[in-house]
């Protein structure tokens, strides 16, 4: 078993790898972004609280986060965690810490997906996603089927994120870039780092991930 960070800029495709390593070794996603969208879906207080964060691209506070991930661990993984959008602050990498010690779990590989910014603008403002299943599909390189179902689930319901526009985008780089990259720095000195270039096919960085983890 092993518990891994995807860390990355937004669209670097961290959600569609973690989709892969779900299926091809039993591990369970821990997305923040997805528990935070959950959340505003259902309408809870903490749900209404962040939407408008949400939707400037900025981040929420780290108390918010940590206490959902905190819940998560409990729950515990006979696979492993892969924290997706999870740390994205040096007060969560530590938090994080704390937690899978106090769980006697240890973090096995944090995971770098570089990308650069000139390709996320294209990658997320042509996403999406099915709300069946959540196969992420992308206007020109992997457009809806024709018959408008997802190949995947047979659901016909296509969801785009509010977040998921130039506007917001720049706000969310600015985000990553601030707040989130220094952690690269700080998982490199701790030894834990591997890069893998995520702007090759998305069979070929699943490749590189999996050697990544057994080295
Ligand atoms: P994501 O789906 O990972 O792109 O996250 C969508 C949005 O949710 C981000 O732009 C933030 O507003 C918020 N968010 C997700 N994860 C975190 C986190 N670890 N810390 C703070 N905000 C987060």
């Amino acid at each position: 078993m092993s518990n891994i960070i995807l860390l990355g800029p937004p669209g670097a495709g961290k959600g569609t790898q973690a989709r892969q390593l779900v299926e091809s070794r039993g591990m369970v996603q821990l997305s923040t972004g997805d528990m935070l969208r959950e959340a505003q879906a259902s309408g809870s207080e903490m749900g209404k609280k962040v939407a408008e964060v949400i939707a400037r691209g900025e981040l929420v506070t780290d108390d918010i986060v940590i206490g959902l991930i905190r819940e998560k661990i409990a729950e515990g993984a006979e696979g492993g965690f892969i924290f997706d959008g999870f740390p994205r602050t040096l007060g969560q990498a530590d938090a994080l810490g704390d937690l899978l010690a106090e769980m006697g779990l240890s973090l096995d590989g944090v995971i770098e997906m570089a990308v650069d910014d000139g390709a996320l603008v294209a990658r997320i403002t042509g996403r999406s996603t099915c709300g069946g299943c959540g196969e992420v599909y992308h206007d020109q390189t992997k457009p809806w089927p024709a018959d408008g179902k997802c190949s995947n689930c047979g659901s016909s319901d296509v969801k785009r994120r509010a977040d998921d526009n130039e506007e917001s985008l720049k706000t969310r780089l600015m985000e990553y870039y601030k707040k989130t990259s220094p952690l690269l720095g700080y998982y490199y000195a701790k030894g834990d780092l591997h890069s893998v270039d995520g702007l090759q096919a998305m069979e070929a960085v699943a490749a590189d991930i999996a050697a990544a983890l057994e080295a």
